[in-house]
């Protein structure tokens, strides 16, 4: 008989089975986090001899998961130095939160997500989501884009500032790796020079760009195999020899990242713009992947996040 693919989504109801409780979470997180057993955190050894789990005591203030470490006699648990230290929130909750943003195409509103979880105050959601958004933008990648790269812009409405006023324009420029990942950014202003120097800080040189014909990607040429459509004159993809000269991915790109400001975050502060992008362009990398798979890559960054993220 043929192997079944796996789902690509699980229900809700098969997610908060295997969230029921906290100590499921954590099992699940230290999985994540430590694929070759846990690591201490403070002497980073990961000498499993020198390892033990403590038997969890409510009387003895023994949480469950604590590990002592032999090796520097100090004590710790998967949550530290991670996103989820010193939270309130239970795991199970944050997991549950992980997965719900991973999965949903649009993102999830901080409203939708206070009544799912039944947390105590939107604040608190807007809290974990925020948080998510953090431990998933990155600022230094190892790679860059490489093969077939579309590039595009677009200007996304914004509330200005810290979000008292609405309706500003931010520009937003996205890279999109033909079968690969996606990089956005905000652009302050649009030019020829700004529009060169992302895609340079970004692909790889003498990669195929494509864009459409905005004059800005001219300077493109020198570096790359710049082809480009001619979206005024109706040309939406053309055929160049073998190469299929198009900006359809990194446009559906933007109409998903449009759908989503519009239609689940009612417009996003040009202060937190970054972070949404950081969100998108997760999802949108990862979009071949199933959303537990998805999950589980995305919950790795919640590690080394903890000490330099302090807003409330
Ligand atoms: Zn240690």
């Amino acid at each position: 008989m043929k192997a079944k693919a796996p789902a690509k989504s699980l229900t809700l109801i098969q997610l908060f089975d295997r969230f029921d409780t906290d100590e499921k979470a954590r099992k699940h997180l230290e999985l994540i986090l430590w694929p070759n057993g846990p690591v201490c955190p403070h002497c980073k050894c990961n000498d499993q001899a020198k390892i033990a789990e403590r038997a969890a005591n409510k009387d003895k203030k023994i949480r469950p998961g604590l590990r002592f470490c032999s090796n520097c006699q100090k004590q710790f648990t998967v949550t530290i130095g991670t996103i989820f230290e010193d939270s309130h929130i239970p795991l199970r909750k944050w997991l549950i939160a992980w997965y719900l943003l991973c999965s949903s195409k649009k993102g999830i509103a901080s409203l939708a997500l206070q009544r799912l979880l039944e947390l105590g105050s939107y604040r608190t959601a807007l809290f974990m989501t925020h948080r998510i958004r953090y431990a998933l933008q990155q600022t230094t990648f190892a790679e860059k884009l490489s093969g077939t790269v579309e590039v595009d812009e677009a200007s996304i409405k914004s509330r200005a500032g810290d979000g008292r006023e609405f309706g500003v324009k931010v520009a937003v420029v996205a890279m999109v790796q033909r079968g690969g990942a996606v990089r956005s950014q905000v652009m302050k202003t649009v030019s020829a020079i700004n529009l060169k120097e992302a895609v340079m800080a970004n692909v790889e040189k003498q990669s195929q760009v494509h864009t459409d014909k905005l004059q800005g990607y001219v300077g493109l040429r020198s570096d790359y195999d710049h082809r480009s459509v001619k979206h005024g004159a109706g040309e939406f993809s053309r055929h160049e020899g073998p190469v299929h000269v198009t900006t359809a991915n990194v446009e559906s790109y933007f109409s998903l990242l449009k759908r989503g400001v519009v239609g689940t975050f009612h417009h996003i502060s040009e202060k937190h713009l970054p972070l949404y992008l950081a969100e998108f362009d997760f999802r949108h990398s990862l979009r071949n992947e199933t959303d537990g798979q998805r999950t589980d890559i995305a919950l790795t960054k919640a590690a080394g996040k903890r000490l330099i993220y302090k807003t409330a």
